[in-house]
């Protein structure tokens, strides 16, 4: 029975959330204000978040950057699984939406380990190499403009050391990348990019499929 992942129907997926918890009083805050906006749906769901803290915490994290902030959920769960010392930057050009990440990190006191750079991502992680710290992040989490994903993955490979973890968000495209009917920019950048990944010796892949796909490579050497 179990060749293949499990289809989730609405009842099926109710009874994971009502297992998987707790939610921290802060994430249930952030997803409640996230959910009244009109793209909400660019947030994480509560799962994902779950088992991406889980691997912040297997990793023993204490360095990670995250490339694309939206409200702040993501950065927010990956922030209350790091040590007291630890340490996010978080890449995101939005004033807006990281207005509203700021105040509700404020809120579960956690601000003190994100660092926000409000810029286009390529500049803040070409920054980041510039300055050496090349080899020196624990975990890296993609989630932003598609077409640009290659060029963030191959910055997040060097940041990131050996035995080091990218996980990278939206790679099953609602499905779009296995329709060979859609052609659409971002769906094809998708598509080259799993591509790619799938032959690159660089790295350990696995394509989860949980949310809308969260691919995890892991750094070889
Ligand atoms: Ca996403």
């Amino acid at each position: 029975m179990a060749t293949r992942t499990l289809s989730l129907t609405d009842q099926i997926h109710a009874y994971l959330v009502s297992v998987s918890g707790p939610q921290s009083e802060a994430q249930r805050r952030l997803r409640e204000e996230t959910a009244k906006m009109p793209n909400s749906g660019m947030q994480i769901s509560f799962e994902q978040g779950q088992f991406m803290a889980l691997l912040v915490r297997l990793l023993k994290a204490r360095k990670t950057l995250e490339i694309g902030v939206f409200t702040g959920y993501s950065s927010l769960v990956v922030a209350q699984a790091l040590p007291e010392d630890g340490r996010i930057i978080a890449c995101d050009v939005s004033e807006e939406y990281t207005s509203i990440a700021r105040r509700h990190w404020e809120e579960a006191g956690v601000a003190h380990k994100i660092d926000l750079r409000l810029a286009p991502a390529l500049e803040t992680l070409d920054a980041l190499l510039a300055e050496g710290q090349a080899d020196t992040f624990d975990f890296a989490f993609i989630d932003a403009d598609k077409s640009n994903y290659d060029a963030y993955y191959e910055r997040a490979l060097k940041l990131i050391h050996a035995g080091g973890l990218i996980a990278i968000d939206n790679t099953l495209w609602a499905g779009r990348v296995a329709d060979t009917n859609v052609q659409d920019p971002d769906t094809q950048a998708m598509r080259a990019f799993n591509a790619k990944l799938h032959h690159d010796t660089r790295i350990h892949l696995s394509v989860v499929p949980i949310g809308d796909g969260l691919t995890l490579a892991m750094r070889r050497s």
